[in-house]
């Protein structure tokens, strides 16, 4: 390399690394490199959207909280598990009831000035030049990154006397509430897909099970496997359901016969909210939004967590997933405001 050539690459990259020092100093100066709640074109512009306020859309919000991100969440009513008596499996919050819990998570997240909150549903999401554009009532927004964290909806059996129980005697998740099921007398009402495989996640909690296939038909291989495991089938139609909350005695109505349990496990599917990920464009894989490791979705600047990306249903997954989305946001919104600060002083310079 020439002497010439050697000065000049140097003497660019001590402007370069100048220009980034003076951006830097900026930002220890303002405080922040961030941009705050502002009006734009009779909008409200924010930085990041978060849909959805469960267990992703929270754990998001503090973290941009505790970062200074200008965030709005949009809290369209209660989470999948409102109706639950006791969360499980969270680490800190064993058996504490979901309204506990997320109380905890408001007050946690209003600390921070820089999180709005609008209590309604988001009804449209849409893009136009690397902005997004919502509706919410009639209130519009702006924000340049998206986090939708929308949960799922549940499908619940249609049983008379189902509602008392739903949540504190009948559950649906073996990994949040199969424990209540420890040597009690277990039935299961399934359908869908691979019934059996739902069924045998219980073993490990009773042998005291009865299964009740709803719409759905179970094959000599799957009935000789049961069997074997003393495992019951019954087929018939459970129509009713009387007794005592919690893991205590319940009686279930068929259409042939009164079936004892003690607790209820039901799996009968459910709605992954999507609409809005959709609406944008986003990949889905086998129904949910597609992520990489970052949450991000096959949308730039559109971000995913919670439920609606993994069948793993799980409330501090969801948190996990919602942290790591903002880390994501808040790194994209930072590198892009560097490279808006360098570029203005540079021209300034030119
Ligand atoms: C009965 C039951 C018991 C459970 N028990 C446990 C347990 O013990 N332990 C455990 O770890 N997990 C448990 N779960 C699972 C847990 O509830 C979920 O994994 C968790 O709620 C997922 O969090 P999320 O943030 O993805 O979704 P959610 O917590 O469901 O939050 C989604 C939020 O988005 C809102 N929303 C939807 N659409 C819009 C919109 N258009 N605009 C604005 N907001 C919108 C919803 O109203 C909701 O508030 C249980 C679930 C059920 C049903």
């Amino acid at each position: 390399m020439s002497i010439i050539k050697l000065i000049t690459r140097m003497w660019f990259s001590s402007v370069h690394c100048f220009i980034v020092f003076r951006a830097l100093i900026s930002v220890t100066r303002a405080g922040s490199l961030l941009e705050e709640k502002r009006r734009i074109d009779g909008r409200t512009a924010f930085d990041v959207a978060i849909i959805g306020a469960g267990y992703a859309g929270l754990a998001c919000a503090l973290v941009l909280g505790r970062h200074l991100v200008s965030t709005v969440i949009f809290d369209g009513g209660k989470t999948r598990n409102a109706r639950t008596k006791r969360i499980h499996g969270y680490l800190g919050f064993e058996n504490t009831s979901p309204g506990a819990l997320l109380s905890r998570g408001w007050s946690d997240v209003l600390q921070y000035s820089s999180v709005a909150v609008i209590k309604d549903k988001v009804t449209s999401l849409q893009s136009r030049n690397s902005q997004f554009f919502i509706s919410s009532g009639r209130r519009k927004f702006s924000v340049k990154f998206v986090l939708i964290a929308t949960g799922v909806l549940d499908i619940k059996p249609k049983i008379n006397g189902f509602e008392k129980f739903d949540g504190d005697g009948a559950w649906h998740c073996p990994y949040c509430d199969g424990h209540e099921a420890e040597g009690k007398r277990l039935a299961i009402i399934v359908s869908g897909k691979k019934p059996m495989a739902y069924v045998k996640e219980f073993l490990g909690w009773t042998m005291d099970i009865t299964v009740f296939p709803s719409r759905v038909r179970l094959s000599s291989r799957e009935r000789e496997q049961a069997a074997t495991l003393g495992i019951r089938i019954v087929d018939d139609a459970i129509t009713r359901i009387a007794g005592r909350t919690g893991n205590f005695p319940k009686k279930l109505f068929g259409k042939k016969d009164t079936y004892a349990a003690d607790v209820i496990f039901y799996r009968l599917g459910y709605k992954v909210q999507t609409r809005l990920a959709e609406q944008l464009g986003c990949v889905l894989k086998e129904g949910y939004v597609k992520v990489d490791g970052h949450q991000q979705t096959s949308v730039e600047k559109v971000f995913a967590a919670g439920d609606i990306d993994t069948d793993r249903h799980y409330a501090v997954l969801a948190a996990a997933s919602g942290a790591r989305a903002a880390i994501a946001m808040y790194e994209g919104l930072l590198s892009e405001a560097v490279r808006g600060k360098i570029k203005r002083h540079k021209s300034h310079q030119d």
